[in-house]
């Protein structure tokens, strides 16, 4: 049966950034699916918990603060102490900071290149080691459109540049790994309705560009994210490795 290979049975998943948006949406997919997740962010939060729990999902919570340079492989490290393999890593915590940039101070910069950037980096060097050991592996980045056109009218060189860089990195790394049974994919959402873009939506000098600019005029839901990683996760895409899958109600088609 082909929804069969949709099923992530047993399987050991870390989501970072799971406690909300658009991570903890992909967290429910994969527990649903039947994999055991593990949910990474700097704070619990009990909305998360109530959620995963309702759907029946096994989950369980690690804290982690991806701004520190050693979070990543500690992280992982974590993670394999508590369940003793990692099947399926999902490089979702990340960071937007609007500004010009003239306007944009070191210290922001290095702020979301180390969360968007480096902590993406180390986690899936980290992650690589067990699933080698173990005879292969999933990992799913979250990019965005962002790294595929700069979008309007906000400014926002640091985030553009971080996103191009996951999107890069996916496809070095997919290349790198893919004759020994890892694959590693990534997302590019457009815009989607979480904490991250509510300033934005909110924006009466924003949002009605966000909105015209996508054909489809709405912002996607998290939920409208999840299946694909779900698809992208599993063996249902078993031959799929490099790929930057973009969810974006049309946006990069103009
Ligand atoms: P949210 O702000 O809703 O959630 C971010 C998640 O990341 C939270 O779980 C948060 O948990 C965690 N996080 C943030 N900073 C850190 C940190 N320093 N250390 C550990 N965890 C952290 O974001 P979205 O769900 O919207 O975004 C998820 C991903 O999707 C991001 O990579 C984002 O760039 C990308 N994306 C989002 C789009 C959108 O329109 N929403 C569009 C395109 C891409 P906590 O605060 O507890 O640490």
């Amino acid at each position: 049966m082909i929804f069969d290979r949709f099923r992530l049975d047993g399987q050991m998943a870390l989501v970072t950034g799971g406690t909300r948006g658009i991570g903890l949406a992909i967290a429910e997919a994969l527990g649903e699916a039947g994999a055991i997740v593990l949910i990474a962010g700097r704070s619990r939060n009990a909305a998360a918990a109530d959620r995963l729990a309702k759907a029946g999902v096994e989950y369980d919570f690690i804290a982690v603060d991806l701004t520190k340079d050693d979070a990543a492989d500690a992280l992982v490290t974590e993670t394999l102490s508590r369940t003793g393999r990692l099947d399926i890593l999902v490089n979702n915590a990340g960071i937007a900071i609007h500004g010009d940039s003239g306007e944009f101070s070191d210290a922001v910069w290095r702020e979301i290149m180390t969360v968007n950037v480096d902590a993406v980096f180390r986690a899936c060097r980290a992650a690589l080691a067990p699933m080698r050991r173990q005879g292969g592996g999933v990992i799913l980045n979250i990019g965005s459109i962002s790294g595929i056109v700069s979008n309007i009218p906000q400014n926002q060189v640091a985030y553009n540049t971080s996103k191009a860089a996951v999107h890069m990195m996916t496809k070095s790394l997919a290349s790198e790994v893919a004759a020994e049974n890892i694959r590693i994919n990534a997302i590019a959402p457009g815009y989607i309705e979480t904490d991250l873009s509510r300033g934005g939506i909110d924006n009466p000098d924003w949002f009605p560009t966000w909105r015209s600019m996508t054909p489809m005029g709405r912002v996607g839901q998290p939920e409208e994210v999840a299946g694909a990683a779900l698809f992208l996760c599993s063996a249902a895409a078993s031959y799929v490795t490099g790929e930057v899958l973009v969810i974006d109600g049309g946006y990069t088609t103009r």
